[in-house]
């Protein structure tokens, strides 16, 4: 067995961002000496699926049935896997349309085109297997990637970021866009680490790093001060799902608000 620890990079249905986000870190190429890259399609055309691995860096969603049995593959191969992004860990921004019908969502957008793979309904890579570890992100921050990383490499295990983005826009000093401007801001309930990105240009958070746990988020406040700017509870559900479809407490907390009154 190679002493370097083997590294494998996958993708799944995406845009590629989180690819190339993770193929321009040079300090990748500083690691070389103590890692294999194993698999890495984007880097190199030869690379093998097949392959054992250390950690399983998984970006995308399971959008087609070979994904599926791609997955199950890696997890079977790999001792640690990561899911990075969005699309891995929540399923993306194509998870919005989940209520609706794939095939009318198929021929929207495809028309009568045929393909060669079995579509299915965008679903996070954690429906199919178990992931150890979460890259928030649309795409992940280097500096989150580069810590996991290096962490793993050292033998132990990275920290999970457990406080909301307004935490990080409260340490900028950004006025809050939400108490100053009534607009839907979601930074209360999504995981803190972009540096208060969106709100440090003036912009609304949209949730592209996923939902902080139900025990330190509590949508249902969030969702009555919405109701309390005008939105309707479809409105509020629309902007918490454009990056949480797969959440199972949202629908149930926003309901909550609106059967209980004010
Ligand atoms: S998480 Fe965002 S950047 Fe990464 S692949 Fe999905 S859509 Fe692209
Ligand atoms: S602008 Fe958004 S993220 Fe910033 S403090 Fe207000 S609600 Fe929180
Ligand atoms: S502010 Fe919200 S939408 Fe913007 S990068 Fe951060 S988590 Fe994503």
């Amino acid at each position: 067995m190679s002493e370097k620890v083997r590294i494998g990079f996958y993708a799944l249905t995406s845009c590629y961002g989180c690819q190339l986000q993770m193929a321009m870190m040079d300090e990748i190429l500083h690691l070389l000496d103590k890692a294999e890259i194993e698999c890495w399609f984007m880097v190199e055309r030869d690379s093998d699926e097949d392959r054992e691995v250390d950690i399983a860096f998984i970006e995308g969603s399971v959008s087609t049935q070979e994904e599926v049995e791609l997955v199950k593959k890696i997890r079977e191969k790999a001792k640690i896997v990561v899911a990075v992004g969005a699309c891995a860990t929540q399923g993306g921004v194509q998870s919005w349309g989940k209520d609706k019908e794939l095939s009318e969502l198929w021929k929207t957008v495809y028309g009568d085109a045929h393909v060669k793979f079995e579509p299915k309904m965008a679903e996070p890579v954690e429906k199919y297997i178990k992931v150890d570890y979460k890259l928030y992100g649309c795409p992940p921050e280097k500096k989150d990637f580069l810590y996991a990383l290096g962490t793993f490499l050292v033998g132990s295990w990275p920290e999970d970021i457990d406080y909301p983005v307004c935490v990080e826009c409260r340490l900028r000093g950004n006025p809050c866009i939400l108490i100053e401007k009534g607009e839907p801001c979601l930074g209360p309930v999504t995981v803190a680490g972009c540096d208060a990105r969106c709100p440090g240009f003036n912009v609304a958070c949209i949730g592209c790093r996923g939902a902080v746990g139900y025990d330190v988020a509590w949508f249902d406040s969030l969702a009555l001060e919405f109701k309390k700017k005008g939105l309707t509870k479809e409105e509020i559900l629309e902007r918490m799902k454009i990056f949480n479809a797969h959440n199972p407490k949202l629908e149930e907390m926003v309901n909550k608000i609106f059967e209980e009154g004010e």
